[in-house]
């Protein structure tokens, strides 16, 4: 078995709740009377993902895409691997890509350019977290959960090299 570390709460799981909430009021303002499709990054944003949609009150369609760029660890391994098998077609819909976290922006830049070859009206993103500090693509999320430090993070839908995406809140790593 692997050992884990004991984990130091970053952002409690009711601190996530009622940010959650707001997110999805706001969205819920935002796309009203729009065609929308939210698309998950898979597997990071699962549990964001499952608790987001569920305070968006509109019809909705749900998709994801499957990214890693961790390739081993809790190093970036600086490329983006994509995988979809697209059920939904999105051509006039209004995109909204939901991820758990915006690091150096390549995943959530390579998943834009791929989407709008499939000719979306539009296409925004909302992240739980921003780790602002490591951005090297210039991207800003429209919508964002809380903006973090420069610190590893786990849990709620994050893993610690695969382990603790269960966690019902956001852990950090102490050096
Ligand atoms: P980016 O492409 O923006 O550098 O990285 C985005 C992806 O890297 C995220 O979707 C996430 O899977 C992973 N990532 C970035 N920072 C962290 C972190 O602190 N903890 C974990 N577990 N994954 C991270
Ligand atoms: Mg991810």
């Amino acid at each position: 078995m692997i050992k884990l570390p004991k984990p130091e709460v970053l952002i409690s799981e009711s601190r996530i709740r009622r940010r959650v909430a707001a997110l999805g009021r706001k969205i819920s303002s935002d796309y009203a009377g729009k065609d929308l499709t939210v698309i998950f990054i898979s597997s990071g944003a699962v549990v964001f993902a499952a608790d987001l949609i569920r305070n968006i009150k509109l019809p909705m369609h749900i998709d994801c895409i499957r990214a890693s760029s961790y390739a081993s660890g809790m190093k970036s391994s600086g490329r983006v691997k994509l995988t979809s098998g697209f059920k939904v077609d999105i051509r006039g819909r209004h995109v909204l890509l939901v991820d758990d976290i915006l690091d150096s922006g390549r995943t959530l830049g390579r998943i834009i350019r791929f989407l709008k070859k499939y000719r979306p009206a539009d296409i925004r993103t909302c992240v739980l977290l921003d780790k602002a500090a490591r951005r090297e693509i210039p991207l800003e999320t429209d919508y964002a959960g809380f903006a973090i430090p420069d610190v590893f993070v786990y849990g709620y839908g994050l893993d610690y090299r695969e382990y603790c995406r269960n966690l019902p809140y956001v852990a950090y790593l102490k050096d």
